[in-house]
């Protein structure tokens, strides 16, 4: 019980691409950079190992974002055509790539890397995947017309991907949907339709991380913003719950999100994020123990997988495997006392 496991991303070696940045361009290139990106998620893999977490992640270290990594592989998008729009409902600008035909699956997209992860652990792996609806508030679209067109469009690739990463032997397949915090009428609407047909026909664990996002200035100013009590996931806890998606990620370190909300997720297993994107900070593991704790009043601990709140790529790699080691030690502080009673 009480197995720890990462949100996604983690910092990539400085010899792959820029550390503290996000979408940092790499800094190697044709073969040099495939070996890299191999070598930095065995990398990964290992330090995550001996940082003592039990359900460990390929941390993104083969793709500049978590978003455009996966459509580098389809059909149907002009990389060239840039169209600049403001998405999580304007929260920030970004210049993303333009739909302009059908959306498919040219190829693997993450086979190398999973192989390479799976190759060189024992411990469950995970690996994560953007969800539809955050793939379409990250992209501009000129061929679908609406939304939930081309979200289900995206779900049938990743469908396929999540297939294949199981088949390579990956334990737990997350999708990432930050967009659901934003959207808050679509999720019920068709977000959760489209969720469920890129998890369509799958036996691994799946998992949702919806989250506020990584502990960049857009999404601090944003949070400042929210109020005492965050309590979007109110309206979208009881359709996840509904959904066939077995767990769901959410923080709880420094977060306002009340923790009585996790209620709504009734049956579902929780990763509960007990290590803080937003401060640099390592946090102890008394502090993590103190978290997991808190969560426990909520969840029987057979179901709770203390986790990290967001994704660790914006921070140096000694911060990142730092937050890592208490995470599983402040785990194994509450193991031992519940393993007491
Ligand atoms: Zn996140």
């Amino acid at each position: 019980m009480l197995f720890t496991t990462i949100a996604g991303s983690l910092p990539k070696p400085l010899w792959l691409a820029e550390p503290e940045k996000l979408w940092a361009p790499w800094r190697l290139q044709g073969e040099a950079l495939e070996e890299g990106k191999r070598d930095a998620t065995i990398l990964s893999i290992k330090l995550q190992e001996d940082a003592g977490i039990d359900i460990v992640g390929d941390g993104e270290q083969a793709r500049v974002h978590f978003v455009h990594g996966f459509l580098a592989n389809l059909d149907g998008i002009d990389f060239e055509r840039k169209t600049v729009m403001g998405i999580r409902n304007n929260r920030y600008k970004a210049e993303v790539p333009t739909v302009t035909g059908p959306i498919r699956r040219k190829g693997s997209v993450h086979g190398m890397e999973a192989r390479a992860a799976r190759a060189h652990t024992t411990h469950k792996l995970k690996f994560t995947l953007p969800g539809p609806m955050t793939i379409v508030d990250t992209i501009a679209d000129a061929h679908y017309g609406r939304r939930e067109d081309l979200a289900m469009a995206f779900a049938a690739a990743l469908n396929e991907e999540a297939h294949e990463l199981q088949a390579i032997g990956v334990d737990v397949i997350q999708f990432d949907e930050p967009a659901f915090n934003v959207y808050m009428e679509e999720v019920p609407d068709w977000g959760i339709a489209c969720l469920e047909r890129a998890a369509q026909g799958l036996t691994a664990t799946t998992a949702v991380h919806i989250c506020y996002g990584y502990g960049i200035k857009a999404n601090i100013d944003w949070k400042a913003t929210l109020g005492a009590e965050w309590r979007h996931y109110e309206q979208t806890f009881p359709a996840i719950a509904r959904s066939s998606i077995k767990q769901v990620s959410l923080e709880c370190r420094n977060s306002r999100v009340p923790l009585d909300l996790i209620k709504l997720l009734d049956g579902k297993d929780v990763l509960a994020g007990a290590i803080d994107v937003a401060s640099n900070a390592i946090e102890t593991p008394e502090e993590v123990a103190a978290t997991i704790r808190d969560v426990l009043a909520y969840v029987a601990p057979e179901k709770l997988f203390p986790c990290t709140n967001c994704g660790l790529a914006p921070m140096s790699g000694p911060v990142a495997y730092g937050k890592l080691a208490a995470l599983a030690a402040g785990a194994a502080l509450v193991r031992k006392e519940l393993s007491g009673r």
